[in-house]
C-alpha cells in the first residue's frame, strides 16, 4: 500500500512540474497580450473574454472537480496573470530609489553634493547687483571656506516694477568673481532661450520655485546635462516636485539636486513654511541630494540657525543662504539677507565654521 502511495506521489510530482510549466507558458502569453494592450491603450481586464474562457472550461469539465471548483481555480490563474500585466505597466521612475538604490552625488567640478559628503553651503546675494558687491561677498565667503556662491542675474519678481536683475551681464560678473576666488557659481535660469549663456557662465543652474513646472525649461535644462538645483514650487506637492525632477532625468540630466525652500501655508509669522518632512521624504523616496534654502523658507534672519539645524537633522545634504554686504540697500529681499557679521555668527552657531571640510557625522553626530 505504502509503495502504491509512493508511486502515485511520484506521478503527482511530475504533474506538478508539468502544470507549473504550462502555467508559466500561459503567464508569458498573458504578459505579451498585456504589453500589446498597453501599446493600444486598452484595458487589461476583459470580463466578456473571462466569461467565455470559464464557459469553455466548464463545458469541457468531466470531473472529478465540480464546475464551481474549476471556475474558482481558473479565476485565481486569471487574477495572477492580470497582476503580472498591471505590474509590467507600472512606470519605473528614474528619480525613485526603486530604480537607483545608491545615493546620487552631484559634482560641481571638485565640489561634491550628496551622500556621505560634508553638507555643502551655498552662500551669496539674492541678486547680482554690481562688480563691487559680488567681489566683496565672494572674497568674504571664500575666506570662510564656502565653495559655492549664488547670485541671481534673472530675477523672478512679483512686482514688475521692481529690480529684474542684470541679465547676462550679471552672469558674467558672477563668473568673473567666482573664478577670482575659486568658487563655483549658481544662478537662476528663467527662460530656455538663455541656456547657452548659463552653460557658458554658471556651474549650476537653479530652477526657481515659480518655474518648477515650466516643462519647456525643464526639458531644455535636462538636455543640457549641467548640474541643476530644482527648487520646490510655492504650492507644489512632493509628488509634483519629484515629477519635475523626473523630467530632468528623463531628458538625460543625472546631475539633479532638489531644494526645499518653504511652501505657502496659512501661517503669517514666516514668509513660507519650511516643510522638513518633505526633505526627509525626498531623501527616502529619491536618490537625489536635497538642500534646504533657509533664507526663503523662513524669510526671517532669526530663524536661519534653527532652520539650518532642522534641515540637517532630517538629512539635508546642504544649505542655501543669502548674504549681502549691506542688506538694507539690497535690490531684492533686503529684509532677509544677512550681512557679513551676521553670517559669521551664523557659521559659528551652526557649526559650519572651520568645519566645512569635515564629514557630516563628525560635525553633527548623524
Ligand atoms: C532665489 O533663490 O533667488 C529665489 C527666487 O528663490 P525661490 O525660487 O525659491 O523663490
Ligand atoms: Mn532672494
Amino acid at each position: 500500500m505504502q509503495e502504491t502511495i509512493q508511486a502515485l506521489r511520484i506521478r503527482i510530482d511530475t504533474l506538478n512540474l508539468e502544470l507549473l510549466r504550462l502555467l508559466s507558458e500561459r503567464a508569458s502569453l498573458a504578459e505579451e497580450i498585456g504589453a500589446l494592450q498597453t501599446q493600444m491603450g486598452t484595458s487589461h481586464y476583459d470580463p466578456v473574454r473571462e466569461g467565455e474562457m470559464l464557459d469553455a472550461l466548464t463545458a469541457a469539465n468531466r470531473g472529478p472537480f465540480s464546475n464551481g471548483v474549476v471556475k474558482s481555480l481558473f479565476k485565481s490563474i486569471f487574477q495572477a496573470s492580470m497582476q503580472l500585466e498591471v505590474a509590467s505597466d507600472k512606470v519605473k521612475y528614474l528619480t525613485s530609489r526603486q530604480t537607483h538604490t545608491e545615493d546620487t552625488v552631484v559634482y560641481l567640478g571638485d565640489v561634491p553634493i550628496g551622500s556621505t559628503h560634508s553638507p555643502v553651503l551655498i552662500a551669496g546675494p539674492c541678486s547680482v547687483e554690481s562688480a563691487e558687491q559680488m567681489d566683496a561677498v565672494a572674497q568674504f565667503i571664500s575666506e570662510r571656506g564656502v565653495k559655492v556662491m549664488r547670485g541671481g542675474a534673472f530675477k523672478p519678481r512679483t512686482d514688475p516694477y521692481s529690480f529684474q536683475g542684470l541679465g547676462v551681464e550679471g552672469l558674467r560678473l558672477g563668473r568673473e568673481v567666482c573664478d577670482r576666488y575659486d568658487l563655483k557659481f549658481i544662478s537662476e535660469i528663467m527662460d530656455a532661450k538663455d541656456l547657452d549663456a548659463f552653460v557658458e557662465h554658471a556651474d549650476m543652474l537653479q530652477i526657481g520655485a515659480r518655474n518648477m513646472q515650466n516643462f519647456t525649461l525643464l526639458k531644455a535644462v535636462g538636455r543640457s546635462k549641467k548640474p541643476v538645483l530644482l527648487k520646490r514650487g510655492l504650492s507644489a506637492t512632493i509628488e509634483e516636485w519629484v515629477m519635475a525632477a523626473e523630467y530632468l532625468l528623463y531628458e538625460g540630466n543625472q546631475n539633479v539636486v532638489l531644494c526645499e525652500r518653504g511652501i505657502r501655508t496659512y501661517e503669517k509669522y514666516t514668509r513660507n513654511t519650511l516643510d522638513v518632512s518633505a526633505v526627509a521624504l525626498a531623501k527616502l523616496e529619491t536618490h537625489l541630494p536635497v538642500l534646504v534654502d533657509v533664507t526663503h523658507s523662513g524669510g526671517r534672519r532669526d530663524l536661519l540657525v534653527p532652520l539650518t539645524k532642522a534641515g540637517l537633522a532630517v538629512g539635508a545634504d546642504g544649505i542655501m543662504i543669502e548674504v549681502h554686504p549691506n542688506p538694507a540697500v539690497a535690490l531684492s529681499d533686503n529684509k532677509q539677507q544677512v550681512d557679513f557679521r551676521e553670517f559669521d555668527r551664523y557659521l559659528n552657531e551652526t557649526g559650519y565654521h572651520n568645519k566645512l571640510s569635515e564629514k557630516r557625522h563628525e560635525v553633527y553626530g548623524f
